[in-house]
């Protein structure tokens, strides 16, 4: 499973940056969804979990139920002034990209 690395200073618990795994092993807001999802898995790495196929499993369905995936790509196109058209265009080409 491919992390995004996009990252954003606007993480409401003044940690630093949000990223995947701020979000997914400390953010405050999603505490409700780690404590079902990853907590039982007892692992304390980020890397571990998306390692392992019970971590990517607990990850994907954090990520799906979170919405976190859509609050990045709209981060990013709000930084970048993109439209949703040339959002379009920029996955196409990148899937090609994608190892
Ligand atoms: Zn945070």
């Amino acid at each position: 499973m491919r992390v995004p690395e996009v990252t954003s200073p606007d993480c409401e618990c003044s940690e630093g940056v949000m990223t995947v795994e701020h979000v997914l092993m400390k953010y405050l807001k999603w505490s409700a969804e780690r404590e079902e999802l990853i907590t039982p898995l007892r692992m304390t790495s980020i890397k571990k979990v998306l390692t392992s196929k019970e971590g990517g499993r607990a990850a994907i369905k954090m990520i799906q139920r979170t919405k976190i995936l859509d609050q990045f790509k709209a981060l990013v196109e709000q930084k970048e002034g993109r439209t949703a058209e040339s959002r379009k265009e920029e996955n196409e080409k990148s899937e090609e990209e994608i190892e």
